[in-house]
């Protein structure tokens, strides 16, 4: 079940309880007609008993006694006639500081209760959160009602029989209590949204709640009757302090919903400032009389409550969902308020639409706030890993593209190692490969021959007398003809395994794997043959040289070393050198004698 399916069931219940209470409370009570004057400086209880109805004022049936924020005292003079049966005088308004009632039976007074939220709750003759006194029973009288209060003057009295009083009374109690309820249920939720989220404004909205659900139990009575039944000072300034408290949590709630901070730094701004106004009417709550601070407040509460509106609707109006939500759900409360307000101020009537208006639509506003802050919160979450998703492909962007970089200096490396590589083989002049790469790949082809138990045949060739063309010529002649010399020898070899090597200078070495004797000596010959024939093309016009050859034929297991191949070769050589020039001498291992061609 979701969150806001959950909202929606419990908007389902308040609003069945509430109708519930609303129809049900309608065992209909005694409203007696009621006189009332204004206390004067000798006006006393013995004068005013029996004193003709005249000079008393009426208020019309079925308007409600209302006379407002006023430092008057009110007389209160009301007929009870002669009745079998118990009944109670009720008076459902909490917030009277002193009610003096005189029950006077012939002239006499005859009893006599003395209440108010000026005493602890405890003195109260009924225990109820509101005033309840019991009628003397059988014979007619009068009740003489004195009233001083700070608070809004309000006289909503009714005569009761007992068990229809506890009838209409239950389904309040039960109203009330699911209001409260409600509201610590939410006050809870929240604060655990906030143990677990650590967002800030869950803990604001929880205490938003909790301050609402303290003022309106100040307000309702009930605060006093369970919470703060003997602590007198606070009851007595509950409005102007928790009130101060709760618009200042509300401001804050606003910010979180609405995250002025963001959208507005003007409505953040005067947030602010109505929060420090507040900051300072609850310290002077603390000091001042309840009656000189509670028009301000009640000003300054209209003032800020309309600017909260303005700024739900001016964010609404800016696309905000949560403008919306917060809107409607602050004018609900709002117009509760007005009702409410138009009513302390004397101007509206039915106490009990009052009370169950805000009650409603603060519990209305509670839900909606906590369903917007929800929203808000997940809609945040989800921003965040949006972000974090983002930048997670960003990153991954960035390492595929610098492993691609990476990939393509790994290949330009590759290359430049393989080109090294290459270079470090190869002989600068004829791009042959060197005596190094001779030496690498010798010994591989040795290992190789006596594994297989083949021929490795070496041929090494010498140009006669080089040094004297050098000489004569100059050694850029010489280059040229090691440079012909070379491509004429690669293109005479005859298989493809057959590897020419620059040994140095102008000795050249020729790797023939799996060739015997005779196929060496075939080669040497036609090599020899074909320098013999060969114009070399020099800057000195064409020129003819001869090469001697010696070659090693070795079939495997004859040596052990391969070095001990290359000394035999050399020595080939040295004879062909020996017996002249332009001579090839081979040197085949089974006898390890010379032959000659
Ligand atoms: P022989 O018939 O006994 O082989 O006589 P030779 O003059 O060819 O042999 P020698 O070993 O006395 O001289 C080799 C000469 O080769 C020495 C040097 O001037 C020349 N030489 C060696 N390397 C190079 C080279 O890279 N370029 C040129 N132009 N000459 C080179
Ligand atoms: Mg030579
Ligand atoms: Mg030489």
């Amino acid at each position: 079940m979701t969150i806001k399916t959950i909202h929606r069931w419990l908007l389902l219940l308040v609003v069945l309880c509430f109708g519930d209470a609303l129809s049900v409370v309608q065992a209909e009570p005694l409203k007696p007609t009621i006189y009332y004057q204004q206390e004067s400086e000798n006006t006393s209880l013995q004068q005013l008993i029996g004193s003709p109805l005249q000079q008393w004022q009426t208020v019309p049936k079925n308007e409600a006694v209302s006379f407002g924020y006023t430092p008057e005292v009110y007389w209160f003079r009301v007929q009870v006639g002669a009745n079998d049966a118990d009944r109670i005088l009720y008076l459902g308004y909490p917030l009277l500081d002193s009610i003096d009632a005189y029950f006077v039976q012939e002239g006499e007074v005859i009893r006599h209760y003395n209440m108010g939220d000026q005493q602890p709750f405890s003195a109260r003759p009924v225990h109820n959160k509101n005033f309840v006194v019991p009628v003397p029973t059988h014979a007619e009288h009068e009740v003489y009602i004195r009233v001083r209060t700070e608070s809004s003057l309000r006289f909503p009295l009714e005569v009761w029989e007992p068990l229809e009083f506890m009838e209409a009374n239950q389904y309040q109690v039960a109203a009330t209590g699911l209001y409260f309820g409600l509201l610590l249920c939410m006050a809870i939720y929240n604060l655990f949204n906030f143990l677990v989220t650590r967002d800030i404004s869950f803990l604001n909205y929880s205490a938003y709640t909790l301050s609402i659900g303290l003022l309106m139990a100040g307000l309702d009575g009930v605060g006093f009757q369970y919470l703060w039944p003997n602590w007198i000072w606070l009851q007595d300034r509950i409005v102007t302090m928790i009130g101060s408290i709760m618009i200042m949590f509300a401001t804050l709630v606003t910010m979180g919903v609405l995250q002025t901070k963001i959208h507005s730094s003007t409505i953040h701004t005067w947030l602010r400032r109505f929060m420090m106004v507040y900051g300072l009417t609850f310290v002077l709550s603390l000091f001042l009389p309840y009656a000189m601070l509670i028009p301000f407040v009640l000003i300054l509460a209209v003032v800020c409550s309309t600017f909260l509106l303005g700024s739900g609707i001016v964010l609404w109006r800016r696309g905000l969902i949560y403008g919306r939500i917060y809107t409607l759900a602050l004018s609900a409360l709002l117009a509760a308020i007005c009702i409410n307000a138009l009513g302390y101020l004397g101007l509206f009537e039915s106490v009990f639409v009052q009370r169950y208006a805000i009650m409603a639509a603060s519990a209305f506003e509670v839900l909606l706030l906590s369903w917007a802050l929800a929203i808000r919160f997940n809609d945040g979450r989800k921003e965040q890993l949006a972000l974090k998703e983002q930048m997670n492909h960003q990153l991954e962007d960035m390492v595929s593209q610098r492993t691609e970089e990476l990939e393509k200096v790994m290949i330009r490396l590759q290359k430049a190692n393989q080109e090294l590589e290459q270079r470090s083989n190869e002989d600068g002049l004829t791009g042959l490969y060197n005596r190094r790469f001779l030496n690498q790949e010798f010994k591989r082809e040795f290992r190789r021959c006596r594994r297989n138990g083949t021929n490795l045949t070496l041929m090494m060739l010498d140009i006669d007398h080089f040094k004297a063309l050098n000489d004569s010529y100059g050694h850029l002649l010489g280059d040229q003809i090691l440079i012909d010399l070379s491509n004429l020898l690669k293109r005479n070899l005859r298989r493809a395994s057959d590897t020419l090597y620059r040994y140095g200078g102008e000795e050249f070495t020729l790797l023939l794997p799996d060739t015997d004797e005779v196929g060496a000596r075939d080669l040497a010959v036609s090599l020899a043959k074909k320098v013999r024939e060969h114009a070399f093309d020099t800057d000195h016009g064409p020129m003819h040289i001869t090469v001697s050859i010696g070659v090693a034929v070795a079939s495997p297991d004859v040596y052990d070393q391969p070095t001990q191949l290359l000394a035999t070769a050399d020595e080939a050589l040295y004879r062909a050198k020996a017996a002249g020039r332009d001579q090839i001498r081979v040197i085949a291992e089974r006898e390890r004698s010379v032959s000659s061609s």
